[in-house]
């Protein structure tokens, strides 16, 4: 394996390796926030922050910060699916809500579905985010998934703990 391949698959640190091209620019498909590399690998985070995904949802998805705000949480577990991180967005969830969700069917939610875009619409409050996350489903269709979540905070971390479905 080329030199390069093990850098990427190292720095997306424990995350689904991508098909990777030695050269400076790629883009991967799967992702609207393409990846380019130029020089130094730098990835942009898939929640559109407009950051490398370094200087954002990166520390939370590897457990080396937890999310300062929902928003930020929000952010984290779009690009959870995006990538797709089924264990983030599992530890994630308020832990008396995760019976309520299953790992492995976030993990093919995020990985059957290509998520396009995030917009963050309003955060009314400390614990409330809406929001609409774009995505192209399985058969090609553009989809938009708005929804009101809750998030709770507790022992000074956020989490996700349910969200109701708007349109
Ligand atoms: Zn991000």
């Amino acid at each position: 394996m080329a030199k390069a391949n093990l850098d990427l698959i190292f720095y997306l640190n424990g995350l689904k390796p991508v098909p990777i091209d030695t050269r400076f620019v790629l883009l991967v498909k799967k992702y609207s926030c393409k990846f380019v590399f130029e020089n130094k690998l730098k990835m942009n985070c898939p929640c559109c922050s407009g950051k490398t995904y370094e200087e954002c949802c990166k520390p939370y998805h590897t457990g080396e910060k937890h999310a300062p705000t929902a928003e930020a949480l929000m952010r984290s577990r779009f690009s959870a699916f995006a990538i797709p991180n089924g264990e983030y967005l599992m530890e994630t969830t308020l832990p008396g809500k995760r019976k309520l969700h299953n790992k492995k069917d976030l993990q093919e939610w995020g990985e059957i579905n290509e998520w396009t875009k995030l917009e963050i619409v309003q955060t009314p409050a400390l614990n409330h985010v809406e929001f609409k996350a774009y995505y192209t489903d399985q058969d090609g269709n553009s989809q938009v998934h708005h929804e009101f979540s809750v998030f709770q905070k507790m022992h000074d971390r956020w989490y996700y703990v349910s969200g109701e479905f708007l349109d």
